[in-house]
Formats: C-alpha cells, sequence, structure tokens
C-alpha cells in the first residue's frame, strides 16, 4: 500500500493529511505554528506520521501548499493554496460553486465551476478581513477566548454596529460599547457581521458571484457566529466541512496521489 501527504504551511497553523492509495484519510493533524513556520510545517507531517506508526519513506509523494509552502525542503513539489483548496473542498462537496476561506492572516474568495477555479480574490494586506481581527479583538479587550465567541455571540438579538472595518479603530468603538454596559454577545455578534461582511465585500469588488452551494472553510469556519453572519447576510445557505481547516492540505494529498497515478 502506497501512501501520500498533503502538507498546508499556513501563517498561523499548519496541516498535514496523509491519504492512502484509495484516496482514504489515514492520519491529519492541526498544529498551531511557532515564529519558525519551516519547524512548525515538518512537525505537522512528524505528528501525522506517528498516528500510524509510518516512516518518511513510507510516503510515496509529498507536495506542500499555503503560504508558507516553501519554508519546507522535503515535499515532492509545491501548489498554490487557491488550488489545492478548489480540489480538496470539490472532493468533500461537489457541488461547491464558492469557497470562502478565512484563516489566521489572509482570506481568499473563490469562484468555482464544474471544472475548477474560475476567479478568486486574496486579501492579505489588512487584519481586518482575517481570523486576526476576532484574535486580536477577544483577547485584548474583550478578555475571552476566540474559541468562545461563536457561542456567545448566537445568544445576541441586537449585534452592534461597528461603523469602522480596521481592528485598531474597532479596539476604542468596542471599548465605548463597553463602558455604556452593552452586552458582550451583542459586541461579539457586531465583530462577527463586521468581519463577514468585509470578507464579502471582497469578493463583491472583484465580482465574483457567491453561487450555492457556498462552503466557508479555515479555521474561522468553526466559529458558528461567522457562519451565522455570512449567510445572513448572504441569504444563502453556508455549509461548514466537518473539517474546515484541512480543505487545502487534502486538496494537496488528492494531488499528490494523482501524480504518481499518472505515472
Ligand atoms: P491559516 O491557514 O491562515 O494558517 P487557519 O485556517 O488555521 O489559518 O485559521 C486560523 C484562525 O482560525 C485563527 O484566527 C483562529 O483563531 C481561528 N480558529 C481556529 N479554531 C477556532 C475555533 N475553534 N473557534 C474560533 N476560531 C478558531
Amino acid at each position: 500500500m502506497a501512501y501520500f501527504a498533503g502538507i498546508d504551511v499556513g501563517s498561523t497553523t499548519s496541516k498535514t493529511v496523509i491519504l492512502d492509495d484509495d484516496g482514504k484519510v489515514e492520519a491529519y493533524c492541526i498544529l498551531r505554528n511557532t515564529y519558525n513556520l519551516g519547524e512548525s510545517g515538518r512537525k505537522t507531517f512528524e505528528m501525522a506520521l506517528q498516528q500510524k506508526g509510518f516512516s518518511e519513506s513510507d510516503i510515496a509523494y509529498i507536495i506542500a501548499t499555503g503560504y508558507g509552502r516553501r519554508t519546507i525542503d522535503f515535499p515532492n513539489e509545491v501548489e498554490p493554496e487557491v488550488i489545492c483548496h478548489a480540489k480538496g473542498t470539490l472532493e468533500l462537496i461537489p457541488a461547491c460553486r464558492t469557497i470562502i476561506d478565512i484563516g489566521g492572516q489572509d482570506s481568499k474568495i473563490i469562484e468555482l465551476d464544474e471544472k475548477g477555479v474560475r476567479k478568486f480574490q486574496m486579501n492579505d494586506k489588512c487584519a481586518a478581513g482575517t481570523g486576526r481581527y476576532l484574535d486580536k479583538l477577544a483577547k485584548d479587550i474583550l478578555q475571552i477566548e476566540v474559541e468562545q465567541l461563536g457561542e456567545l455571540s448566537l445568544k445576541s438579538q441586537n449585534p452592534v454596529s461597528l461603523s469602522t472595518q480596521c481592528t485598531v479603530f474597532a479596539e476604542s468603538e468596542i471599548i465605548s460599547y463597553l463602558s455604556r454596559s452593552e452586552p458582550i454577545e451583542n459586541i461579539a455578534a457586531g465583530m462577527h457581521y463586521s468581519l463577514a461582511k468585509r470578507v464579502i465585500q471582497i469578493g463583491k469588488t472583484a465580482s465574483i458571484r457567491f453561487n450555492e452551494a457556498i462552503i466557508l472553510s479555515g479555521g474561522v469556519a468553526r466559529n458558528v457566529g461567522i457562519v451565522r453572519a455570512v449567510a445572513d447576510l448572504l441569504r444563502k445557505e453556508v455549509i461548514v466541512p466537518e473539517h474546515p481547516q484541512l480543505t487545502a492540505a487534502l486538496g494537496a494529498a488528492l494531488m499528490a496521489r494523482k501524480r504518481l497515478a499518472s505515472r
């Protein structure tokens, strides 16, 4: 039996998926990065290998993707993350026509047709359209864990309006709401609507059509408050895969498997 690996070295986390000959997932690992991306990329791979008692020589082909894909030197090939997201997501949900991927320090909106990527737009210039917006505001201002934000925000009937889309200015707006005793769930919900609005706007500005099925992926898709906000603003159903952080690593592993099959 041959095995194949996809490694997605993101700006915030590194992910590995190992597939067998039949395309079945044998192991996966999600690891928060240290400042040393290359080391984190290798570690996530080694941890996935360990789950099955595999060694590196058991893996027939490795493809790396993600922002830090060139920080590891052992993969056979590298591929752009947009292609890997599309491959992985289409494998899981063949009806997918739009991917909204919100990661730790970037976000991407990808329009697909049955053949693959039609168009995409990426935001990696401004924290306000990424997970960093929520990470920073939750930790520094609300003083709660970012993982708590989603459930908390679902209690809100009246999300606050955050007029600014900038993380730094949003901080002062939120402090002002807190000083007026605004319930924290309304602030959390307001933050989700603000981030969702920004990401959708990035797509609309690039004339991306939000055709269904719409898939929300990336670590931020684990936040139910963001899922609600995106669905609400688009007035469409939004689907989250079971492991939304792994779609690009899965796509890379699928491509690795295909590479060897076509030789
Ligand atoms: P990247 O691929 O860009 O490195 P990820 O797609 O792994 O990043 O997303 C990381 C982001 O996901 C971080 O901002 C983190 O706070 C957020 N995140 C991860 N898990 C959760 C969770 N359970 N609830 C809310 N946010 C989460």
